[in-house]
């Protein structure tokens, strides 16, 4: 977890092949549908390029898939995803139902001024500065909070320092996560 612009893709990338696991972005995922122009990313392009969260529905729809798949058997990395309350009560039900248990959550802290300047650099249609702000608000409003509902759960959280070389920081999760 963290906010827009945190390193959350970057670092998932490297810490899922590191653990020979698959890694499930939302935001890739729902990308790649607005790129085919599939139903659900004609659906999603709307609240992406206004900076808001696709719905709660269509976003455990592709979880829910995701988890199904054989490549899950032996573990996942969930990057993006949960951004609301109640994905993370939706990803808890998932979760017990299918006899899975979310071993730790890894969150990226990144200080705002770092944030605005990554974001106002890396050049994605849905960084445009009325989006940022926009997304940056929403990670406020609707994003922290899952951060508190985790903390009154018994999933272990990790807050990581997510500024410096990026390898400095896999070793940096990768010494947290532990054996
Ligand atoms: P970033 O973390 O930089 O915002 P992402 O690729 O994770 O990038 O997300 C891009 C956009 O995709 C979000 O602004 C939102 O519109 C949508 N999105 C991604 N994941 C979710 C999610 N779990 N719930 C709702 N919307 C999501």
């Amino acid at each position: 977890m963290g906010p827009p612009g945190a390193g959350k893709g970057t670092q998932g990338e490297l810490l899922a092949q590191k653990l020979e696991i698959p890694r499930f972005s939302t935001g890739d995922i729902l990308r790649q549908a607005v790129r085919e122009g599939t139903s659900m990313g004609v659906e999603a392009a709307r609240f992406m390029h206004a900076g808001e969260l696709v719905p709660d529905d269509v976003i455990l729809g592709i979880i829910g898939e995701a988890l199904e798949q054989e490549e899950s058997e032996g573990g996942f990395l969930l990057d993006g995803f949960p951004r609301t309350v109640a994905q993370a009560e939706g990803l808890a039900s998932l979760l017990e139902s299918m006899g899975f248990e979310l071993d730790a959550i890894v969150n990226l802290i990144v200080p705002a001024e770092e944030i605005l300047k990554r974001l106002s650099t890396r050049g994605r249609k849905d960084d445009a500065a009325e989006t940022i702000s926009r997304r940056l608000a929403v990670y406020e409003e609707q994003t922290r909070p899952v951060l508190e509902w985790y903390a009154g759960t018994d999933v272990r959280m990790l807050s990581v320092e997510g500024v410096g070389a990026i390898e400095a920081i896999q070793a940096h999760i990768l010494e947290r996560l532990g054996p």
